[in-house]
């Protein structure tokens, strides 16, 4: 397939942020959607529990849903951004509605909200425990209905150039050719950096592109090392972890230790329920202390029909692996996540580099601290990637937009591939350097061998190829992350 080679705005990536900033869009300009691997491969898809937002002010307040937020982030998150997402959120979440995005509703026809640690209040939407593919559906099929914007699968932005005078060009892999497109305005929304840990939740294509253009383009990247590990991964030796979403504990599930002993209460009050990174610390704290892995969620004290139809998709995960969850303990350990910390943006997403946008979650708005709380990360890339085409939108309605000059940008096509073990390397480097424990020691080891990685990618005669370029995101994405947390 070939690509026209002008654009008006280049989307790097397909998932929520990508779609929704595209249909946020005027109309009149076109606009390209890059999805790296098949629409469905992205973090958005995968997502379970649901999207957090204050849609009724009963028993919940803005107040509240902020307060929630910064508790979660230690304090260390931007107000201003907080504010931004709590306060917009709730009419983005309409608005994906009006799209068809299908919520689960009480016998009243009342929205069902759940709850998930670090929430005062029930307010997390959800369609049953797969909200993201609902979204992605609904999205998806948006975004074929517009005319202006032309999405296209399993085409990968390798790299990414300034040209002179404004603007950006690409090169683009798609259907086994390179191609170059030219836009004035580029949105990175290529999601998390997961794949550069052995274990971790995210899908394959999350392997820190954006991350990578953006810091080759001297963008600003902030708080790389603010890495969020979820406590409750499937304990598998699968490379992506299946997730036991938060909400299972929201339901009433206890979390215990190799004796089959809850241990929460030795070190939090809130139990359980507590944030995500207190959780996933306090079962690293109990392996130091029992000297054993192996932790569990029980269930089982709940109504079987009611757990499957609540959570149809872990209870099909969980049989896969053979574990009937309404019967049996759920093995558990944690694994990476998600990633706080990315691209830094102003509250219209705007980048360092003018005419390089990002949303979602390669972005860093501040809206998280040091630790995202649940279900804020679907509502974060509605807000700031409609936030990010409003403010395109504003410089092409002032005219003030000019084309990019062509510059030639010749891809090297003949050079070698990286060793296939390359990107196994790099995960093992990581899991030992930079996980749930900071440990800057650890961090200045793991430091070194990554720096000879990087510059053996940099300067060796590499192909642009997807695996090369995959493999060069992952070692810039540990380089950064390690050089952050070695300092510490
Ligand atoms: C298992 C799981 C459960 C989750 N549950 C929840 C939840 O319940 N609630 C919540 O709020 N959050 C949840 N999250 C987090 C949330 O899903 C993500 O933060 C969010 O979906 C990120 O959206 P995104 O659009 O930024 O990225 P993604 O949805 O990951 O999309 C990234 C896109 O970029 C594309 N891409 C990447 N590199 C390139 C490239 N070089 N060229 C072209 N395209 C590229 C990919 O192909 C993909 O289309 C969950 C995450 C996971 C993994």
């Amino acid at each position: 397939m070939e690509l026209q080679q002008d654009y008006d705005v280049l989307i790097v990536g397909a998932g929520v942020a990508g779609m929704y900033g595209a249909l946020n869009l005027p109309s009149d300009r076109r606009v390209l959607l890059l999805a790296k691997y098949a629409l469905d491969v992205s973090s958005s898809n995968l997502a379970q529990g649901g999207v957090a937002a204050v849609l009724s002010f009963e028993d919940d307040s803005f107040e509240l849903h902020i307060r929630d937020t910064m508790i979660a982030g230690r304090q260390a998150n931007d107000r201003l951004a907080v504010e931004t997402l709590v306060r917009e959120g709730p009419d983005d979440v309409r608005r994906v509605m009006d799209f068809g995005a299908d919520f689960d509703r009480n016998a009243d026809g009342e929205l069902d909200k759940t709850l998930e640690g670090g929430h005062c209040r029930r307010r997390i939407v959800h369609h049953r425990d797969c909200t993201g593919a609902e979204l992605v559906r609904a999205l998806s099929e948006e975004v074929r209905r517009r005319e202006n914007v032309t999405l296209v699968e399993n085409a990968a932005v390798l790299s990414l150039q300034k040209m002179p005078g404004g603007g950006f060009g690409a090169l683009v892999n798609v259907g086994g050719g390179v191609f170059p497109v030219y836009a004035p305005f580029v949105l990175l929304a290529t999601g998390g950096i997961g794949r550069v840990y052995r274990y971790t939740t995210n899908p394959r294509a999350s392997t820190g592109d954006g991350v990578r253009l953006a810091w080759e383009l001297g963008a600003f990247i902030k708080d790389l090392s603010w890495i969020q590990f979820h406590p409750t991964a499937f304990h598998s030796e699968d490379g992506e972890q299946f997730l036991i979403s938060e909400s299972v504990r929201g339901e009433g599930a206890y979390l215990l230790n190799c004796d089959r002993q809850r241990f929460m209460d030795r070190y939090d009050d809130r139990l359980e329920l507590a944030p995500r990174d207190v959780v996933s610390r306090s079962i690293m704290l109990e392996e130091q202390r029992t000297g054993s892995s192996d932790f569990y969620l029980d269930i089982t004290h709940e109504d079987a029909a009611f757990l499957r139809d609540r959570f149809p998709a872990i209870n099909e995960g969980c049989l896969k692996h053979g574990v009937d969850f309404t019967k049996d303990l759920i093995p558990v350990y944690p694994c990476q996540h998600y990633l706080m910390g990315g691209i830094e943006v102003d509250l219209d997403s705007r980048t360092t580099v003018p005419g390089l946008y990002a949303a979602g979650e390669c972005s860093n708005t501040g809206v998280h601290g040091k630790n995202r709380l649940a279900s804020n990360s679907l509502l974060e890339a509605l807000v700031f990637s409609r936030r990010a085409a409003a403010s395109m939108a504003a410089l092409f309605a002032a005219g003030r937009v000019k084309t990019p000059v062509h510059r030639c940008m010749k891809p090297n096509l003949t050079g070698k591939s990286v060793r296939p073990d390359l990107p196994e390397r790099i995960r093992g480097i990581m899991q030992k350097s930079h996980f749930v424990l900071p440990d800057a020691k650890k961090a200045r080891e793991g430091l070194a061998e990554i720096t000879e990685i990087l510059a053996d990618l940099k300067t060796g005669d590499y192909a642009l190829t997807v695996e090369n370029t995959e493999a060069l995101s992952l070692a810039t994405v540990a380089y950064i992350v390690l050089k952050e947390a070695a300092a510490e």
